[in-house]
C-alpha cells in the first residue's frame, strides 16, 4: 500500500508505525514512568482548563443563538469536570496506576455511566449521554498526550497522525521517535518545520494515512520523495534499503562541509545562521556549521505548561542560546502566539481566522505585560553576547513603533534599577505580511535588518493557508510574486544600509539558496539539517551565476517555468546530480 503525500524532511526510514488519533476515540492504556507522573497530571490538569473554556464558549453561544435553558446543559458538563471526585480519582490513577491520563479520564468516565445507567431513571439515562460527551471532549483535547504513551514503546518507531500541533511534538519523547507521516499539513506546517529541526524523515499531507495503516505495520517513509510505503514486499524493503545506504554516503559527504563557511567560487560570502524552537536546539545548529542562530521561536518556552514562563526562566533561555552560539549571535524573536499556536490559561477567545486574527505582534501589543517581561528577559541578556531582538508578522510601521515605544519603557526601568543590557541592542522586523514588504521602504528607516518570514510570506501573498495539504500545490515559493517581493524588499533595504536575510523554509532549499542570493539576501537562516546542503549549493556556484538565474527567473511568467528554468541550467543539473 502505498500513499504519496508532501515530502517535508529528507531521509528514508524503516520501521514500526505508531498510529495517533484516528477517528475512533480508541482510548488505549499507556503506561507512564514514576518521573512523568506529575506532568501527566499537569497535562490532564491543561486539558480540563481548554475544556472547561470550550463550554464556557458553547454555553454563552447556546444562550445567545438559541435559549437559557438549552445552555444549562453545559453548566453540568462544567459542573462534572469541577466534580471533585471526577479531579481525585483521575489523578489518583495516574499516580497509582502509572496510566496515561486518557486512559485514567476514561475509565472514571465508564465507571460513572454505568453507575448512572444502573440506577435507571430517565433523567438520569440523559445524563449517562453527557457525561460520555464531555469525557470524549476532554479525550479530544488530551489527544496531543497520547503521545506520552510513545514513551512507553520499546522500539522507535514513525508516528502517523492526523496532525500533530506544537503543544503536542514539543512533549514527545524524541528517544522514540524515528519519523513523522500526518495526514494534514504541507511543506511549512509545524510538524514538517520541527522533523527538518530533529533531522528525522517527515511526509505530510497524506490525507488518509491514519485510516491505511496501523500500530505495528512496517512502514517506509521516504521523506525525499514524499512516500509513505505500508506492509512492503521484499523487492520494495530491498529497493529501499539501498536507497538508504546512498543517502548515509550523502550524508557523510555533507558533514565534511560542516566546518567550511557558505562562500561562492567567486568568494561571495553568504551568512548562515540556523533556526531554532528551544534554546537546547542552539547547540545542535552550531554542530552543523551555523554561524549563530538567526531565528529563535520563543513561543516553545510558553507551550505546554499552565502558566507563563517567568522573566528569570526566559533570561537563562535566551542567555544559554546565546552561550552556544559563542562568538556568534543570536536573534530572539519575540512571542509568535496564535495563528496555531495557542496557550489555554491566556483566556483568550477561539477566533474564526487565526491566522488573520490575534497572532504575534498584535498579540503581544494587545498584552502589553507578557510582552514587556519578554522583553525585560531578552534585553537583560543583551548584557552577556550579540543578541537582537526582531518582531514577527508587522504589518505596517504603527507597530514597529508601539513595539519599539514598549522596549523604551523597559530600557528605561531596567536603567534605573542599574540592570545592565545593551541599550542600543539590533531591532529588526520580519517581513512575512505582504503590507510589510510593500512599505519595505518606510520601515528600513527604523530598523537595523530585516528577516523574511516566506513561510508566512508565501501564505498571506497567495491567500494559502501553509498547513493545508489540499492547497499545498499552490503554495510555491518561486511564485513569480514571492520572487518579485524579494527582491522589492532586498533593493529598498539595501537603498538604506539595512541588511536582509531569509528565515523561512524556502532558504533551507539547496536550489532556492541560490535564487536568493542571486536576489541580493545578505543570509539565510533555516533548520539544522538543510545547513550542509545549502553550503553545498552555494560553494558549487559563483555569485555571478546566481545573479543571472535570478535574473532570468524574475523575467518567466509562472512557478513551474521558474522551477523548470533553474533544474535544467547548469547549477541545476550540477545540484541534483547523485
Ligand atoms: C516564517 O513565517 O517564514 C517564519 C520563519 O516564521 P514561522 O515559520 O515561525 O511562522
Ligand atoms: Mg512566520
Amino acid at each position: 500500500m502505498l500513499l504519496k503525500g508532501v515530502p517535508a524532511s529528507r531521509g528514508i526510514i524503516i520501521g514500526p508505525a505508531v498510529v495517533l488519533g484516528s477517528s475512533e476515540l480508541g482510548v488505549k492504556r499507556g503506561k507512564i514512568s514514576s518521573q512523568s507522573v506529575e506532568a501527566e497530571i499537569a497535562r490532564l490538569h491543561e486539558a480540563v482548563a481548554r475544556t472547561r473554556e470550550q463550554l464556557h464558549d458553547l454555553k454563552r453561544k447556546v444562550a445567545t443563538e438559541i435559549g437559557q435553558k438549552q445552555s444549562e446543559i453545559f453548566t453540568a458538563h462544567i459542573l462534572f469536570l469541577e466534580d471533585p471526585s471526577f479531579v481525585v480519582e483521575t489523578n489518583e490513577a495516574i499516580r497509582r496506576e502509572r496510566v496515561n491520563a486518557e486512559w485514567a479520564v476514561w475509565q472514571f468516565v465508564e465507571r460513572y455511566a454505568k453507575l448512572l445507567n444502573e440506577v435507571n431513571d430517565s433523567h438520569l439515562g440523559a445524563r449517562e449521554g453527557d457525561i460520555r460527551d464531555v469525557g470524549r471532549r476532554l479525550v479530544q483535547n488530551l489527544r496531543g498526550g497520547m503521545l506520552t504513551m510513545v514513551g512507553s514503546l520499546d522500539k522507535r518507531s514513525v508516528l502517523v497522525a492526523v496532525d500533530l500541533a506544537p503543544s503536542e511534538t514539543a512533549q514527545l519523547d524524541l528517544s522514540k521517535v524515528s519519523g513523522f507521516a500526518t495526514d494534514v499539513g504541507g511543506p511549512t506546517s509545524h510538524t514538517a518545520i520541527i522533523a527538518r529541526t530533529l533531522e528525522l524523515p517527515a511526509v505530510v499531507g497524506l490525507e488518509h494515512a491514519t485510516q491505511h495503516v496501523k500500530t505495528g505495520d512496517t512502514i517506509i517513509l521516504d521523506g525525499t520523495g514524499g512516500i509513505l510505503i505500508a506492509n512492503p514486499d521484499k523487492e520494495t524493503l530491498a529497493h529501499y534499503r539501498a536507497r538508504q545506504k546512498d543517502e548515509a554516503q550523502l550524508e557523510l559527504a555533507l558533514k565534511r562541509l560542516r566546518r567550511l563557511p557558505a562562500i561562492t567560487k567567486d568568494g561571495y560570502k553568504l551568512h548562515m545562521a540556523g533556526n531554532i524552537d528551544l534554546p537546547e536546539d542552539a547547540r545542535i545548529v552550531m554542530e552543523r556549521g551555523a554561524e549563530g542562530v538567526g531565528l529563535f521561536r520563543t513561543e516553545f518556552l510558553f507551550l505546554n505548561r499552565h502558566n507563563l514562563p517567568t522573566e528569570e526562566e526566559q533570561f537563562q533561555a535566551y542567555r544559554l542560546a546565546l552561550k552556544s552560539c559563542e562568538p556568534h549571535g543570536v536573534i530572539v524573536r519575540t512571542l509568535d502566539l496564535g495563528g496555531d499556536k495557542f496557550l489555554a490559561h491566556l483566556g483568550l477567545n477561539p477566533e474564526m481566522n487565526p491566522f488573520l486574527g490575534l497572532r504575534a505582534i498584535r498579540l503581544c501589543l494587545a498584552h502589553p505585560y507578557v510582552f514587556k517581561v519578554q522583553l525585560r528577559a531578552i534585553l537583560r541578556a543583551s548584557h552577556f553576547g550579540k543578541l537582537q531582538i526582531m518582531y514577527p508578522l508587522i504589518s505596517g510601521v504603527e507597530e514597529l513603533r508601539q513595539a519599539n515605544q514598549m522596549l523604551e519603557e523597559v530600557k528605561k526601568d531596567l536603567a534605573k534599577r542599574g540592570i545592565p543590557f545593551n541599550p542600543d541592542i539590533d531591532v529588526g522586523a520580519m517581513i512575512e505580511v505582504p503590507s510589510a514588504a510593500l512599505t519595505a521602504d518606510i520601515l528600513a528607516k527604523e530598523v537595523r535588518f530585516f528577516s523574511i518570514g516566506t513561510n508566512d510570506l508565501i501564505q498571506y501573498t497567495m491567500a494559502v493557508d501553509r498547513g493545508n495539504e489540499r492547497i499545498a500545490y499552490l503554495y510555491d515559493p518561486l511564485h513569480p510574486a514571492i520572487l518579485r517581493t524579494v527582491k522589492y524588499v532586498v533593493d529598498e533595504a539595501h537603498k538604506q544600509q539595512v541588511k536582509v536575510s531569509v528565515c523561512g523554509e524556502m532558504g533551507g532549499d539547496p536550489l532556492f539558496s541560490l535564487v536568493l542570493m542571486g536576489l541580493g539576501v545578505d543570509g539565510l537562516s533555516m533548520s539544522a539539517s538543510s545547513i550542509s546542503l545549502v553550503k553545498r549549493s552555494i560553494r558549487a556556484a559563483t555569485f555571478k551565476e546566481a545573479e543571472a538565474l535570478a535574473h532570468q527567473a524574475l523575467k518567466l511568467s509562472t512557478a513551474k517555468e521558474i522551477r523548470d528554468f533553474l533544474s535544467e541550467s547548469e547549477l541545476g543539473r550540477v545540484l541534483e546530480a547523485p
